[in-house]
């Protein structure tokens, strides 16, 4: 990959340079080519002297001529600036990239991306027969075998590790819902206003990396996306809106498509919430979530047709991922905590349908640590102290945000306490385990021109299970853009 940027760096150097020497060369024999010219200037002059011609006659006669050469220069040296200030662009913008414009026919595109998450969605949601538009979409593309999610496997941590390429523990967004210590203060994912603010929000996001180095994005609605970050926000955003209608998304869409190209978005990001609502409510076998799955299927046929109706099938890369699965709960599926420790000398607990168990006193943590991990002996659950004891793959350690004592249950179980459940029913289904279950799986469809170039590589357009922490350095690649420090393959895993 260094090899490779190296070389074209070099390509790019050597171009300029040529194309340099020519500006220079030309400009060189135009000036020569006046300056020999100036003595027959002074011929006709003198012709003109002897020709009986009168002197002002003759100087007037020079005056136009020498006018009218200046003129020449002059626009011979604005038709090589413009030429050259195109060929500059077309050399250096977007900054290495392999395909550095495409057209559609009608207009110039850079490289772009498109990114939609679909929240909840199982990877073997695929193969019920229902999203035939998604099923063409990625037997044309690529796709993963599915989507590993980041742990804890839940929607706000995922949705930020997508667009950072970050582990929870180093981006911050370490729960839905979390307590900061220093801050002295709740993340709520609920409460809008006040999870926006810029305290919460750690590393770069992909749409920040992007409007760093000069390229405009369009965010519908993702999460962190309102919130400014490093001093930025997307060019163009929405807040979030639950209720969103699914044609009201596609039209974001396009008409960010639809726009000149310097005002144009090279990374696009949208998110649909219902395959998820519903998984919840109705749970993962129901008929309901099925209908989602084709409504669904249907927001992707109206963006892939938008697509196709402005010829960009073949220019704009498409990515749809989501950003964990969905277990089958009910209410034999529910754990209360209450009789282990006293309740009442802990914050409202953390991570469901984990528990993260916070003491309001610091000093309490061995005690209520060792009646938790006697408890949880021979039980679907176990307990781990956060800082040393959290197995090492789950990459949940290193945050003062993460509760010292974290308990996770087996899959399809849900910790809690009479105090923090309030009565609610438990759902009928839920995620946020062990990300390496299947049923925790997200997907990864893509289609467009860089995954083409991969698929005719590999000579396969499925490609094994991946971490979704390797999704930002996909999309930089693509965009040709110097990514910030994070947790994935170097240079793109689909380039490796
Ligand atoms: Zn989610």
């Amino acid at each position: 990959m260094r090899l490779k940027n190296e070389i074209e760096n070099e390509i790019e150097n050597e171009i300029e340079n040529e194309i340099e020497k020519e500006i220079e060369n030309e400009i060189e024999n135009e000036i020569e080519n006046e300056i020999e010219q100036l003595p027959v200037e002074e011929e006709i002059e003198l012709k003109g002297l002897l020709s009986g011609q009168s002197t002002d006659e003759a100087l007037v006669e020079t005056r136009k001529s020498i006018f009218f050469k200046i003129l020449k220069i002059f626009m011979i040296l604005i038709l090589i600036a413009i030429l050259a200030d195109s060929i500059f662009i077309l050399v250096t913008f977007p900054k290495n990239s392999t395909t550095r414009f495409y057209n559609n026919g009608t207009h110039d595109f850079y490289p772009t991306v498109i990114l939609l998450s679909i929240d909840g969605f199982r990877d073997d949601y695929l193969y019920r027969n229902i999203t035939s538009y998604m099923t063409n979409f990625y037997q044309d593309g690529l796709q993963s075998e599915y989507l590993i999610p980041s742990f804890p496997s839940v929607t706000f941590p995922n949705h930020y590790t997508i667009v950072t390429g970050l582990y929870p523990e180093s981006h911050g967004i370490v729960g839905n819902t979390f307590y900061d210590p220093d801050l002295k203060d709740y993340f709520y994912y609920t409460n809008l206003s006040h999870s926006l603010d810029t305290k919460w929000w750690g590393g770069e996001p992909i749409w920040v990396t992007a409007e760093k180095q000069n390229q405009k994005t369009g965010v519908s609605q993702w999460v962190g996306s309102s919130a400014v970050i490093k001093g930025i926000t997307p060019t163009y955003y929405y807040h979030y809106d639950s209720k969103l209608d699914m044609n009201e998304q596609v039209s974001r869409v396009m008409n960010w498509l639809d726009l000149p190209l310097n005002e144009r978005p090279t990374f696009i990001a949208a998110y649909d919430p219902k395959v998820d609502s519903i998984g919840h409510k109705k749970g993962p076998d129901s008929k309901e979530l099925n209908e989602v799955l084709e409504a669904t299927d249907n927001l992707i046929r109206d963006l892939l047709n938008g697509l196709s109706q402005r010829n960009l099938t073949d220019i704009v890369n498409f990515i749809i991922v989501s950003d964990h699965g969905m277990a089958p709960t009910n209410s034999s599926s529910i754990i209360y905590l209450d009789g282990i420790f006293n309740i009442s000398k802990v914050f409202p607990l953390e991570g469901y349908p984990m528990a993260g168990v916070r003491p309001y006193n610091d000093s309490e943590v061995t005690d209520i640590y060792t009646k938790l991990k006697d408890a949880s002996l021979n039980q679907p659950w176990e307990c781990y102290l956060r800082a040393d004891e959290i197995p090492k793959r789950f990459h949940f350690r290193n945050s003062k945000r993460i509760a010292p004592i974290y308990c996770i249950p087996e899959t399809g179980r849900i910790l809690t306490s009479h105090r923090d459940s309030n009565g609610t029913k438990p759902p009928l289904g839920t995620h946020g385990y062990d990300n390496l279950e299947p049923l925790m799986r997200g997907i990864f469809l893509a289609n467009g021109p860089a995954f083409k170039e991969v698929e005719s590589r590999i000579k396969t357009n499925v490609i094994e299970g991946f971490h979704n922490v390797e999704i930002y350095n996909i999309i930089t690649t693509i965009l040709r853009l110097k990514p910030a420090e994070n947790n994935g393959t170097s240079g793109g895993i689909l380039w490796n």
